[in-house]
């Protein structure tokens, strides 16, 4: 659930400016309504922070607004399935680049390439455009 999705359920929401909210506070502490806002929403790194200044818990006032603690939780965002971190791209890099400077290397000295050379430097070679591509 995103922030606005969050405060939507809420009544009296105002922005106070700092990158918090203040909302009345829909928890059980509040027989008669909450009157003068309590609750602070904040909008954390990984989901929605609550915090009622006159006590109600962040489970209290999911309840009452008929959601749970998860749905505070914003959404996991889909990692690509072949995502290749950053530090193996670089070490694969690495290893494509050198098979493909010895064989420039062996080019210049006039040395013939094997089957098996002409393999490796176009798997390399096929590699270094496949990562690259990902990346730009
Ligand atoms: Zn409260």
């Amino acid at each position: 659930m995103t922030l606005n999705e969050f405060l939507s359920h809420l009544d009296g929401v105002r922005y106070n400016g700092t990158g918090d909210y203040t909302a009345k506070c829909p928890g059980p502490l509040h027989e008669h309504g909450d009157k003068h806002p309590s609750l602070s929403v904040t909008d954390g790194t990984k989901g929605v922070l609550l915090h009622c200044y006159a006590g109600c818990t962040a489970a209290d006032i999911c309840e009452d607004i008929g959601l749970s603690l998860g749905d505070l939780f914003y959404e996991q965002r889909a990692t690509p399935r072949n995502t290749i971190p950053p530090i193996d791209v670089l070490r694969i890099l690495q290893q494509e680049t050198t098979i493909l400077g010895i064989a420039a290397g062996d080019m210049l000295a006039g040395k013939p390439f094997t089957d098996d050379d002409l393999r490796l430097i176009q798997q390399a070679s096929a590699r270094v455009l496949k990562l690259t591509s990902a990346y730009l």
